[in-house]
């Protein structure tokens, strides 16, 4: 006989929020929910534990969550959903599908893998923004995320977020931590013009912070400092439009 679950445990897979955040989704203040697992290894990730260690996290129940929501009713203007990579959760509808009958707008943190996933998310009108990572230049990215080759589905991620994005009122970002070995000049200006080619409106480069890592010798990576970085975002804005974060 199947066990029907319990609405007060029933959970999502979430294992931590940050009530309210003003750094996760530019001019919003959202709450951000982390989601565990990740089909990636990236050295240099900032949630290892989340990436690792995920079944040995508790998961935050939905009442729990319901209430963390809503308790900041009319405060917040959305929810971040970030990971680990949430688009390897089959539960991930269900959790957008939830949160947009609290009321809430959706941003989506994703790695860019799963493009049937993040087709079906925006034809179910389950997001209202998306930040894709490349990781780094398509031909470097076993070695940035230490797996095989998956760029070719990255590739088709970002092609449906440009035509998603022209069609409706999607808000997409794609966007590159500098990380110095993974990410060299080269890759940032190859990745620009590949963006470019593609028609996407604009490119975000981010500061490395080194602080906590997945693997112990990412930790070790000094920053470029913010003079290159300026230098480059600059090069790269030859093929579209270039900010630079942090
Ligand atoms: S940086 Fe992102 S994609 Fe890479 S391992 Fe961490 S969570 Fe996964």
């Amino acid at each position: 006989m199947a066990v029907k679950e319990d609405a007060a445990v029933m959970s999502f897979g979430i294992k931590g929020f940050v009530p309210l955040s003003m750094l996760d989704w530019e001019g919003r203040l959202v709450t951000t929910i982390f989601l565990g697992n990740c089909n990636f290894r990236c050295p240099f990730c900032h949630n290892a534990s989340l990436v690792l260690d995920h079944k040995n996290l508790p998961d935050i129940p939905q009442d729990m969550l319901k209430d963390a929501l809503t308790s900041k009713g009319g405060w917040v203007d959305g929810v971040c959903i970030s990971g680990g990579e949430p688009t390897i959760s089959s539960k991930l509808p269900e959790l957008a599908r939830f949160i947009k009958g609290l009321g809430l707008q959706i941003k989506l943190d994703t790695n860019g893998t799963q493009p049937r996933m993040l087709k079906s998310l925006i034809d179910d009108k389950l997001i209202d923004a998306v930040a894709l990572d490349i990781k780094t230049s398509f031909s470097k990215y076993p070695l940035a995320t230490q797996q095989p080759d998956m760029s070719e589905k990255v590739k088709q991620s970002i092609d449906l977020l440009i035509e998603a994005e022209s069609k409706s009122n999607l808000e997409v970002e794609f966007r590159t931590t500098a990380v110095p070995t993974f990410v060299e000049r080269e890759d940032v200006l190859q990745i620009a013009e590949y963006l470019a080619k593609a028609g996407a409106k604009r490119y975000h480069l981010q500061q490395y912070n080194p602080k906590v890592t997945l693997e112990p010798s990412a930790g070790e990576i000094k920053p470029y400092n913010k003079d290159f970085l300026a230098d480059l975002a600059q090069e790269a804005s030859k093929s579209l439009p270039v900010y630079l974060r942090g």
